[in-house]
């Protein structure tokens, strides 16, 4: 066979396999490997790896649409010193994510305003970037979907869906109290996901206090001792951060409204 058709097969091979990134490369690292005298294993360990690259960059890509996160907020966003209530070291624990090993739980509970969302969503962020599966979702978002899929006959798909991943964020948990189906919803999915995989759960609610957003205490108890079972929690007070910052604004404008009149 002729270097050219020889050429031609090593390109159909790459297409068959589907290693586009490789073939699109290969011309180049033809090139580069006669120029560089490389040898064969490491002119095929170069080539492989740029497919392993580009692999992995569309697999992180895959998991991020799939999280569906809120905001891209990352950890390093996060000023620990405005919120002494917050723990830094234990934070920076998790963002290890040991805690997924052992399906231990996290629960952000709080005042609306001090960072619970932000926190969760940044060891979301953590979690996609390891690559794993992560999956972002609000109590009332979760909730409507479970209704829906009741209607649709998808209940126990649903239920899959929420028991897959390896890390699931449940924001604002007793914003909204939630009617029995939805409860019900809440429940079972913290229950399949029970000693399994990690849920973040955040909410304004302490814990004293789930029975109001739950017709049935019962179910309140029951779900509070799965989640709290192996679990980390954060009881964040303080000021809203939000608050804060306009706080800082109107102060702002105060003084400069107080500057001009003194003039
Ligand atoms: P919560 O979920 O507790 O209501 P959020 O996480 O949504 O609060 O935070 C509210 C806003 O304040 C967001 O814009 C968030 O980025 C910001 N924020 C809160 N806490 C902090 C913090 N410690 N450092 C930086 N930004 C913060
Ligand atoms: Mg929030």
């Amino acid at each position: 066979m002729s270097e050219a058709s020889i050429y031609q097969q090593l390109r159909s091979h790459l297409a068959y396999l589907r290693l586009s990134a490789a073939a699109e490369a290969l011309p180049g690292e033809l090139e580069r490997a006669a120029r560089d005298e490389l040898g064969h294993t490491a002119f095929l360990e170069r080539l492989l790896a740029l497919e392993v690259t580009a692999t992995d960059q569309r697999r992180r890509a895959t998991l991020e649409r799939f999280a569906s996160l809120p905001s891209p907020w990352r950890l390093a966003d996060f000023d620990f010193d405005a919120q002494p209530s917050v723990d830094r070291h234990l934070v920076n624990e998790l963002a290890t994510l040991g805690f997924l090993e052992d399906a231990t739980n996290v629960l952000f509970i709080g005042p609306p305003g001090v960072g619970k969302t932000m926190l969760a969503v940044a060891l979301a962020r953590c979690s996609i970037e390891a690559g794993y599966r992560t999956y972002y979702t609000t109590a009332a978002d979760l909730a409507a979907r479970c209704h829906r899929a009741a209607l649709e006959g998808r209940w126990a798909t649903t239920m899959r869906f929420f028991a897959n991943p390896r890390l699931l964020v449940i924001d604002e948990v007793g914003y909204l109290p939630l009617a029995s189906e939805a409860a019900a919803a809440l429940f079972q999915v913290i229950t399949t996901r029970y000693l399994k995989s990690s849920t973040i759960l955040t909410t304004n609610l302490g814990i004293a206090s789930w029975g109001k957003i739950f017709d049935d205490p019962m179910v309140a108890a029951a779900m509070l001792d799965r989640l709290l079972h192996r679990s980390v929690v954060f009881h964040i007070d303080g000021e809203s951060y939000r608050m804060r910052a306009h706080q800082a604004r109107s102060n702002e404008l105060r003084q400069g409204v107080v500057a001009t009149s003194a003039k």
